[in-house]
């Protein structure tokens, strides 16, 4: 019992005056003339500090890979063996079902998707693009540039719902069975953007086991938050690949991986893996648009990482920069928001973001409120197909650029705001 009203339970009178006195609140917030930002996922500067050293490798007399390949020239389309070794090891992948790629997973992600458009998989009918009709299924709330990437392909979307396990199986299981206009799943299966939760092992065999009616049914298993642990209580990747192809579908999963949040964003490593014969299918296409990859590049990380612990270790640094921040939304969203039954939000063991669950038909009002006062929220829907929360209900929160005391005041201003917008909305 936090000792603060449950604002659904106030009489008229009682919500008039705490209108009254949300509404000073407010009008002393947007007095103080604030100018902050919690919408970008992406890493402070103290974060990138760490991997300062990079930019000093792999030094000017260091340039040959460990089996004498010259970095410098073209060739190794697959990406630097010695790379491609670190990132399988910490994802639990046969280095030969792995390759390293240029700066950007998402342009991976693309390429992936435009060759099945021209081309279509190897088990696909005919290339994607010469289909009537293709869907895909979007857990939500899930990731912005997923939906934005579909909705430009032309992709129709279908939502089913995150659970703390996963994306709803059962649904998923529906949906695939006997619809082969469902052409695929995005999963972002380590603690989620923007909920946090990480697929469970169960979840996972059941979604490699699962009939489904596309002969080339295709999820694309985005691990981007695979070392991004903020506890001791860390998601163990799962060897998706091992159970897809112990369950007859060998080609269902392909799996992407940056090291984005790493050490550069805008400057890291990409990943992809799959079967051997997604591998294959990947590289024969991408053949005709690179002649290999920046390998430079590719040794500066393995300089800087070392392996997988270089890795682990690593990323211990950035939890310790993380969990403050991570602590500050967490303790200001309880000790103003606890209690109220105005809003819920996760508790993240890892990733980039708090999902924050308003009042439902208040979360556009919210982020309106906030912009007012000078608080730059991401825009209400952004975590849904066609930024459409059928519910208006879920913001979510990025607190990884910020300052802690900046963070701190832009979550107690949102409070604030969540409050009003509650009771404006019992009074209207
Ligand atoms: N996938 C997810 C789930 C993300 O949240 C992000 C960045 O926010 C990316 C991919 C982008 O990855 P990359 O920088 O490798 O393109």
């Amino acid at each position: 019992n936090t000792g603060r009203p449950v604002v659904a339970d106030l009489d008229a009178a009682a919500l008039t005056t705490l209108h009254a006195t949300l509404l000073d609140e407010y009008a002393a917030l947007q007095a103080r003339g604030l100018r902050l930002d919690i919408t970008r996922g992406k890493p402070s500067p103290e974060q990138l500090d760490l991997a300062q050293p990079l930019l000093g490798l792999p030094g000017e007399d260091d340039f040959r890979a460990a089996d004498g390949t010259d970095t410098r020239n073209y060739g190794g389309l697959a990406g630097l063996p010695e790379l491609r070794a670190i990132y399988a090891d910490l994802l639990g992948i046969p280095v030969e079902q792995l390759l390293a790629s240029g700066t950007s997973s998402l342009t991976v992600m693309f390429d992936v998707l435009a060759y099945a458009f021209l081309f279509g998989r190897d088990g696909s009918p005919q290339p994607w693009g010469r289909e009537e009709k293709v869907r895909w299924i979007c857990p939500v709330p899930g990731y912005d540039r997923h939906f934005a990437m579909l909705e430009h392909l032309g992709i129709e979307m279908v939502t089913v719902d995150q659970t703390p396990d996963g994306p709803d199986v059962e649904a998923i299981a529906r949906l695939v069975a006997d619809d082969p206009t469902i052409k695929g799943l995005w999963l972002v299966p380590t603690y989620s953007n923007p909920g946090g939760e990480t697929t469970s092992a169960e979840v996972a065999a059941r979604l490699a086991a699962m009939p489904a009616a596309a002969p080339d049914f295709t999820v694309l298993w985005d691990n981007a938050y695979a070392v991004h642990h903020l506890t001791d209580d860390e998601s163990k990747a799962v060897d998706v690949l091992g159970l897809a192809a112990a369950s007859g579908h060998p080609d269902r999963f392909v799996v992407f991986a940056s090291t984005s949040k790493v050490t550069f964003a805008g400057a890291g490593v990409a990943f992809l893996a799959g079967s051997p014969s997604t591998v294959a299918w990947y590289l024969r296409h991408l053949a005709f648009g690179s002649i290999g990859p920046d390998k430079v590049n590719h040794l500066r990380h393995v300089r800087f990482l070392r392996d997988a612990d270089g890795v682990r270790a690593h990323m211990h640094r950035h939890r310790e920069i993380l969990e403050p921040k991570f602590g500050a939304v967490l303790d200001t969203l309880d000790a103003r928001l606890g209690g109220t039954g105005t809003a819920t939000w996760n508790t993240p063991r890892g990733g980039y973001f708090v999902s924050l669950d308003v009042v439902d038909g208040t979360a556009r009002r919210v982020v309106e409120l906030a912009r007012e006062a000078g608080i730059a929220l991401t825009p209400a829907g952004a975590s849904f197909p066609y930024g459409h929360d059928p519910r208006d209900r879920n913001i979510r929160i990025a607190p990884t650029f910020p300052p802690v005391d900046e963070i701190r005041v832009a979550i107690d201003g949102l409070a604030t705001c969540v409050l009003l917008a509650a009771v404006e909305q019992r009074l209207s």
